[in-house]
């Protein structure tokens, strides 16, 4: 499976402008995402998962900024350097096609007096002209919305017409209009019920396994939500990657001390999970305008040692598929 390389970031830092200093929310993010793959991107709020996912796409707006690193996307036959290519560029020949996003609450931010068919129209003037004309479009939104569970009609209806979850698939499926390789969702079941939560999951499950997307990103602060969807599992923490593994790995034998304190601090009836019990992490995560030397748990860290306080531990390679960023594995 893990063969064709879809999207890679090579040493990413995206910075927030904030005055006179820096907001360091992704700083030296690398990582891969192979046809196939599910990957889950967890942590904490303020961990950078939410910049991570803008910056996967290229989609910097101020203050954002992108000061360093390669975001290469798989087009075709050919790598595509996204950083190097502009806004405008972008916008027609990669977003909505190539890379899809659906952002977080992107099912309340639907105005409540425009039918969804006219959220179509405007996706088609924006992103899709070139592709597909509006008739075409709008009979391929009538599918794709019966492919995700809805009616074809319900494109003509208001959205406080439907209920959260099916505005949610209804977002998935505009998202997915034009079948791109990658699609990111951030948050997308966290302001669901249980029973539309799963309705939310099966449906990136059917569309990825049909192939109308490749690859799916999903990013959460909630694990056992991942469990149930992802193959792969990023850990975040204060901006970086602090462990990559295959989910089963990394549910039965989490690596790095905080990938474990978040384990340990989810409620589920999930038996690897149950059977440690519960306890949370101490102290917060830090101000990343200030972040501390060393590695950035350590304030917390049960294990730290003298070595955590002065020095950077790598992302390093420490099994076949896992790697971990902690002097514990890599001294
Ligand atoms: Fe803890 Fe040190 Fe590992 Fe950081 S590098 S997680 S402080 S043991």
């Amino acid at each position: 499976m893990k063969d064709t390389l879809i999207l890679s970031l090579e040493n990413v830092r995206s910075y927030y402008a904030k005055g006179n200093y820096y907001v360091k929310a992704v700083d030296g993010v690398s990582f891969n995402i192979f046809k196939g793959e599910v990957v889950g991107i967890v942590g904490e709020s303020g961990s950078g998962k939410s910049t991570l996912s803008n910056v996967m796409i290229m989609n910097i707006k101020k203050p954002l900024n992108f000061i360093e690193g390669k975001v290469i996307l798989n087009v075709g036959a050919n790598f595509l350097e996204l950083n190097t290519l502009p806004r405008q560029e972008l916008q027609k020949i990669i977003w909505g096609r190539e890379t899809s996003i659906v952002p977080q609450s992107a099912m309340n931010a639907l105005m409540p007096t425009k039918k969804i068919r006219d959220f179509i129209s405007d996706l088609v003037k924006d992103h899709f002209e070139r592709a597909l004309n509006e008739e075409e479009i709008i009979e391929r939104a009538k599918q794709r919305f019966t492919d995700v569970g809805l009616s074809p009609n319900d494109i003509y209806r208001y959205p406080f017409e439907l209920s959260g979850g099916m505005r949610q698939r209804a977002v998935i499926a505009m998202a997915t209009l034009l079948n791109p390789r990658l699609l990111i969702c951030d948050e997308p079941t966290s302001a669901l019920d249980v029973a539309n939560q799963k309705l939310v999951l099966k449906t990136l499950e059917q569309l990825r396994k049909r192939e109308i997307v490749e690859s799916i990103v999903f990013i959460t602060h909630d694990i056992a939500t991942v469990r149930q969807i992802a193959t792969r599992m990023v850990v975040m923490y204060a901006g970086k990657i602090v462990e990559n593994s295959p989910v089963e790995d990394i549910i039965k034998d989490p690596l790095h001390p905080y990938s474990r304190g978040l384990l340990l601090s989810v409620v589920t009836p999930e038996p690897e999970i149950k059977k440690r019990g519960i306890s949370f992490i101490p102290g917060t995560p830090p101000d990343l305008a200030n972040p501390p030397i060393g590695c950035r748990f350590h304030p917390r860290c049960p294990y730290k040692m003298d070595i955590c306080e002065k020095e950077e531990p790598p992302l390093k390679k420490v099994d076949t598929n896992r790697e971990v960023a902690c002097f514990l594995f890599n001294k």
